[in-house]
């Protein structure tokens, strides 16, 4: 049980740059089943205990985007109201040690010593939303017997010290090793007089846990750790929320299929062309353009996943300007419309039905072709070619068939 005249305080660190995500978008501003993963923290803890005072740390200049990823939280103001908790929003600095130290200084200046005195600061990663009731509640609890407290999960792979050349030098036991999470809760005038002590000095530590260690003063403190969840996972990458009603899990969850198909008759006199390439042969596509099946199949495709038309409503057959179009001009710009929508490519898959020519000589070059209009990676095309067994208009000759699916993602927007 946490007494309930236990001055509380909360420091989230919200001041990275999420540089790994690669979703252009902030971590601790994605949203998780609506909510951003930073407000989504912060209504964790209000919710399980009454703080006095909460900081998050901002990067430079972005305290209004901050403050719009918190409030755009419904539960957060009227949690703040109940408890009559102090929100402030502080800018971090270079490292999370230089930004919780900042958070440490808003509190001491906004607060009375009175209510600093015998308090607890909880420090949390903004980026950890799934913290439960239990860690929270169990962190106080031993930060008010020991000092110091963070909840820890037993080491899963067993752990090495490496040296800079890449040798093994030290075998570490897995039993006695744990992985330390946040919150990380300790008396705050303790932490405090230690953040001010590791400032002066020309290092950086890992987190709080060590800097309280290497400079408290009362040795009869200690930090504690209490048991840790799997589920209070820090995001580091788009993975970690993936497939939990997240916005970056529509980024990788966000599949759109798309099929296309077409036909066009061979005539003599006619120049054949397969996904840009020219190819020799006795016959070749009729059409009000070049007649380029594979690629007029594909610009369906796309367009059809990113749900944007298709190849007839983009480039109308009867306007005389698309007469004798090269089709790789018109499905670039197909696919410039479709890119500029936020759709990227994971793959397309091609099948051609012709008797002739053999196809297969070709393939690559016809690969790489596509990959070349479509600025991609030649591993995301594939093409094959087939015959009809001389049956129906292609097996006869009179006319070329294709088909294509292919696999759209849409990016983060934000
Ligand atoms: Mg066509």
């Amino acid at each position: 049980m946490i007494p309930s005249d236990t001055p509380l305080l909360l420091v989230i660190t919200a001041a990275g740059s999420s540089t790994r995500m690669g979703t252009g978008v902030k971590k601790e501003y994605m949203t998780v089943n609506g909510k951003t993963v930073l407000s989504t923290a912060l209504e964790a803890f209000l919710n399980c205990a009454s703080f006095s005072a909460a900081v998050i740390t901002v990067p430079s200049g972005k305290t209004a985007e901050a403050q719009s990823a918190v409030f755009s939280n419904q539960a957060i103001q009227p949690l703040l109201n109940r408890n009559n908790t102090r929100l402030i929003f502080t800018e971090g600095s270079t490292t999370r040690q230089k930004s919780v130290f900042n958070a440490l200084k808003k509190l001491k200046e906004s607060l009375t010593e009175k209510e600093l005195s015998s308090s607890v600061v909880l420090i949390h990663d903004g980026a950890r939303p799934f913290v439960t009731p239990e860690i929270i509640t169990g962190t106080i609890e031993a930060a008010l017997s020991y000092g110091g407290a963070a909840p820890v999960i037993p080491a899963t792979d067993t752990q090495k010290i490496i040296a800079a050349d890449g040798t093994i030098t030290t075998h570490l036991q897995r039993s006695s090793i744990g992985c330390i999470q946040t919150p990380q809760g300790f008396d705050f005038n303790t932490l405090y007089e230690c953040h001010q002590l590791a400032s002066e000095q020309d290092k950086e530590y890992t987190d709080d846990t060590e800097i309280f260690d290497a400079f408290r003063k009362n040795k009869s403190m200690c930090v504690h750790v209490v048991k840790g969840s799997i589920q209070n996972k820090k995001i580091t990458y788009r993975e970690d929320i993936a497939g939990k009603g997240t916005d970056a899990g529509r980024g990788s969850s966000m599949l759109r299929i798309g099929f296309g198909t077409d036909l066009h008759r061979l005539v003599a006199g006619r120049k054949m062309f397969l996904g840009g390439v020219n190819i020799p042969c006795d016959k070749g596509e009729l059409g009000h353009s070049d007649g380029d099946v594979l690629l007029h199949a594909i610009s369906d495709a796309l367009l059809g996943a990113a749900g944007m038309g298709d190849i007839g409503s983009y480039f109308p057959p009867e306007d005389p300007q698309w007469k004798d179009a090269d089709s790789a001009v018109l499905l670039s710009r197909i696919w410039d419309d479709v890119t500029k929508a936020g759709w990227s490519l994971q793959n397309l898959d091609c099948v051609v039905e012709t008797e002739a020519p053999k196809f297969l000589p070709w393939r690559d070059k016809v690969i790489d072709s596509i990959a070349s209009i479509l600025k991609t990676e030649r591993c995301r095309i594939f093409v094959k070619a087939k015959t009809n067994e001389k049956l129906d208009s292609v097996g006869a000759g009179e006319a070329i068939k294709a088909y294509c699916t292919c696999l759209l993602t849409q990016e983060v927007q934000g």
